[in-house]
């Protein structure tokens, strides 16, 4: 499974208790289970001033790899 798809199911969890039932416990977990996620998806490098970013920091403009080496962000390069 990929984490787009535990992320969407994930989000299900909140629109089938979001009818006041009390699940914070729960609840807290699954978002942060749904944030550690979103940082694994790849995200496409943002091109600023002729340099090459990280999308998430911003920072790692002269190394920029497969994973950003400030903050770990995988990046897609496949389109660049
Ligand atoms: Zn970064």
């Amino acid at each position: 499974m990929k984490a787009e798809e535990a992320i969407s199911r994930l989000a299900v969890h909140f629109r089938i208790h979001d009818d006041g039932r009390p699940t914070p416990f729960l609840d807290e977990a699954v978002a942060v289970a749904m944030v550690a996620l979103t940082k694994q998806i790849p995200k496409k490098p943002l091109l600023i001033n002729g340099r090459m970013k990280c999308p998430n920091c911003m920072k790692n403009d002269r190394s920029l790899g497969y994973y950003c080496d400030c903050c770990g962000q995988p990046i897609d390069w496949s389109d660049a």
